[in-house]
């Protein structure tokens, strides 16, 4: 694969600081959803080495929790620079396992070291606090405490930004953590923690585990030693962890699906908002989870914004994500494929028209045309459900209230964006949506200083920004009697 460090693809899990494969010499293949080429393969571990790793994050723990803030952040900070001087092979691991076009691999390094270089930062700030007394001989203070083993369940669509999210927040609070990859991604987790194995952090700190989702997603969401779960991906395996992690009582951290509608008021500038809609939708081929999934127009300038946004996504370059000015990769794999051909299918036969696209691309394989279907109605599944691929749907609305009311009909609450050049307008609307994060003017709203996170059926918690370290600490509060009551 042309790796200027072919020492970072590793095909064996990190646990406890050794280089391990499974037991039973079980693996799975990592394949390119590009060539449908198998990449490599790593192991299938079983449930006792799951087990094992979460033994070597608690065995890990009681010295990494009593370095100062300091020293941790010293290593997240060497991790950090490991990340960046390998950087672009990082991106090149991306872009085979995903599939998305290089350039955006570089970003997603980029987006996810930064969460790396914000938690060394944050890891210094774990205040307390003294609280005034309601009594003239106790002093009431509050200390912050790491929470322990942390486990960490990270999807394919941001392979790397995913788990350092997670991990670095983890690390800076004083927990250890053990992380499971996806199937289809787990070389860029295992390049991660070869680096963080150059970067010195000691051996069970962070370790890596392959393997079945449901053998080693029941160990770490029951294990009692586990006290944390952070979790990306669907609302469906959402629940069953949070189900499965009830009798232990584990901290939870749920980042889940979304289905962001992303609204044009007619005040609009029309040209920013198709740019912005371009951004929102096709980054990572529209699989991600802020991907804006429905297109709500002003009815004055419906037809327009259709007319131009067609022409933008018409002229999208699709391709194999190494190829020179290619836009859109394929997709994940042949059931994301089929899931969006019937989508689509199930749309127009309900009286969505296709503008641009409609299905398989020439190239074949996960590769899929962008597509641009208009007059979709809210009863369509296509309305309903996260779409997860290179598809914009577009629905009019007549005044302000119909916007929000039809953005709000969701199950769904994690991003919402929309463009109006009224400032109060855009607090209404913004006050009004119901979701975790609201882009007003822009198409972008993901940043490791921002608290990224859902409401509803996108699940609860907050990553990145100070919220995302607090997600790690627990709170002890302290009344010190001092003698004089
Ligand atoms: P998924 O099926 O839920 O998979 C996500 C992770 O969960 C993978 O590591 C997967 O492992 C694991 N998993 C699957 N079944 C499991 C089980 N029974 N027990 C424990 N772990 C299990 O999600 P996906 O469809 O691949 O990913 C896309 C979803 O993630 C979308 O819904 C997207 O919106 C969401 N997402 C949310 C955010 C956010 O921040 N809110 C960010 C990115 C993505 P295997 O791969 O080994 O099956």
């Amino acid at each position: 694969m042309n790796l200027n460090d072919p020492s970072l693809l590793r095909s064996r899990c990190y646990v406890g600081g050794h280089w391990v494969s499974a037991a039973s010499g079980k693996f799975f293949p990592v394949v390119n959803p590009a060539s449908g080429e198998e990449i490599a393969r790593v192991p299938a571990l079983a449930a006792d080495e799951a087990r094992q790793a979460i033994e070597a994050a608690a065995s890990a723990l009681p010295v990494w929790q009593k370095r100062t803030a300091e020293e941790r952040a010293e290593f997240l900070k060497r991790w950090h620079r490991q990340i960046l001087e390998n950087r672009e092979d990082l991106a090149r691991i991306v872009t085979l396992e995903n599939g998305k076009p290089f350039a955006e691999a570089l970003g997603e390094v980029d987006y996810g070291a930064g969460f790396v270089d914000w938690f060394a930062g944050e890891a210094l700030r774990a205040y307390g606090e003294t609280i005034p007394s309601p009594w003239p001989g106790r002093r009431i203070l509050t200390f912050k405490q790491p929470v322990g083993v942390c486990a960490a369940i990270t999807p394919w669509n941001f392979p790397l930004a995913m788990l350092t999210r997670k991990c670095a927040a983890a690390l800076a609070a004083g927990c250890t953590a053990v992380a499971k990859p996806a199937a289809e991604t787990p070389l860029t987790a295992l390049a991660l923690a070869e680096l963080a194995e150059r970067a010195g952090i000691p051996a069970g700190v962070v370790n890596v585990i392959t393997g079945p989702a449901e053998v080693l997603g029941t160990e770490l969401a029951t294990h009692p030693k586990v006290r944390k779960l952070s979790f990306t991906g669907s609302t469906r395996v959402g629940r069953l962890l949070m189900a499965q992690a009830a009798p232990t009582l584990k901290r939870l951290s749920l980042e889940l699906g979304g289905n962001a509608p992303f609204l044009v008021f007619a005040d609009a500038d029309l040209k920013a908002a198709l740019s912005g809609a371009m951004l929102a939708k096709f980054r990572n081929g529209g699989q991600s989870c802020v991907a804006a999934n429905r297109f709500l127009v002003q009815k004055e300038v419906y037809e327009e914004f259709a007319a131009e946004l067609a022409q933008r996504i018409a002229a999208l370059k699709v391709g194999p994500g190494f190829e020179a000015g290619v836009q859109v990769g394929p997709l994940i794999h042949a059931k994301a494929v089929a899931k969006i051909e019937a989508l689509i299918a199930e749309a127009v036969a309900q009286g969505a028209q296709v503008v641009t696209g409609g299905g398989r691309h020439l190239l074949g394989g996960n590769f899929f045309q962008p597509t641009l279907l208009k007059d979709v109605s809210p009863r369509m599944r296509i309305f309903a459900e996260e779409i997860f691929g290179p598809v914009a749907i577009l629905t009019a609305f007549t005044d302000d209230e119909e916007a929000i009311a039809l953005a709000n009909a969701s199950e769904y609450g994690l991003a919402a964006y929309f463009y109006t050049q009224d400032l109060k307008r855009a607090l209404r609307v913004a006050e009004a949506l119901e979701c975790g994060m609201v882009g007003v003017n822009v198409g972008r709203v993901s940043t490791p200083v921002a608290p990224f996170g859902g409401i509803k059926q996108s699940g609860f918690g907050r990553e990145g920004s100070k919220y995302g370290l607090e997600e790690y600490l627990e709170i002890k509060y302290l009344c010190l009697g001092v003698g004089e009551e």
